[in-house]
């Protein structure tokens, strides 16, 4: 069993100075990990500061957002081969992104690809709205949203990737999917993965949830099959419950595996 992937999405919040402070605190709460990767996904300013700095505490760092094309007249954007060693991950296809900023399946599929060009872990971030749920077109969503934000990488790169099951209607709003839901739907995920890329890229392939999750429901996510670890926001910017689920994860992954008859 590979290791827990924990993300912290600090949205558009803490400053440069803040971010770094919290990395100092987050260093001394969590100790040493031995099965979570810890990754934090700070303003675009922050990240060239962190990087040496998370480099010495062993944490990850992920972009926010970034544009597809790799250099040229782009005013006000910063694109993956700009990011290139400065970030491990960055997040594509955020609710925020599709629903405030308009992002459509193309823009999205082209920085998943612009993301893998550029050695970066693309973490697609799928899920339905409060509308979508209530008319029972989940399954079709995240199909649409796989298919559509995939289609241009390889099955070997769809293995190596992260997918992120995150209800829109869960998202900053203290509603969270239940354990089973998410079962269900990263069950799903996996089936459609296996369907377009096939067996080997449906088990490599990272699958997180994310969605209102703190520090009293984590557990009950990590604990859910199929489920490879948490997107973050709110809680996530509070350090003590960002260290406090952290730690669950660790304590929770250092029980040995009890094994069925
Ligand atoms: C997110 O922004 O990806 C997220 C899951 O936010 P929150 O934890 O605040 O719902």
């Amino acid at each position: 069993m590979g290791k827990k992937l924990i993300i912290a999405n600090w949205k558009m919040n803490l400053t440069v100075n803040e971010a770094s402070l919290y990395v100092h605190k987050l260093d001394k709460l969590a100790g040493k990990l031995k099965h979570t990767e810890v990754v934090l996904a700070p303003t675009m300013l922050a990240l060239q500061p962190l990087n040496m700095q998370v480099q010495h505490h062993h944490f990850n760092l992920a972009a926010q957002n970034f544009y597809w094309r790799d250099r040229g007249a782009y005013t006000g954007e910063v694109s993956a081969a700009q990011l290139r060693g400065v970030v491990q991950y960055g997040l594509v296809g955020h609710s925020e992104r599709r629903h405030i900023f308009a992002e459509r399946s193309k823009d999205i599929r082209s920085k998943v690809q612009a993301a893998v060009r550029n050695n970066i872990v693309p973490v697609l971030c799928i899920g339905e709205t409060a509308q979508e749920r209530a008319d029972k077109e989940t399954s079709d969503v995240i199909r649409d949203q796989l298919v559509g934000g995939l289609a241009n990488i390889t099955s070997v790169e769809v293995g190596q990737i992260v997918i992120a099951y995150e209800p829109v209607w869960s998202i900053g709003t203290g509603k969270f999917a239940s354990p089973r839901d998410v079962e269900r739907a990263v069950k799903y995920i996996r089936r459609q993965i296996e369907h377009l890329f096939g067996k080997v890229a449906a088990e490599n392939v990272r699958v997180l949830y994310g969605g209102s999750v703190n520090l009293d429901n984590a557990m009950s996510y990590l604990q859910t099959a199929g489920v490879n670890g948490l997107l973050i926001g709110e809680s996530s910017l509070d350090v003590y419950a960002f260290a406090g689920i952290i730690k669950k994860c660790e304590d929770m992954s250092s029980l040995p595996v009890k094994r069925g008859k």
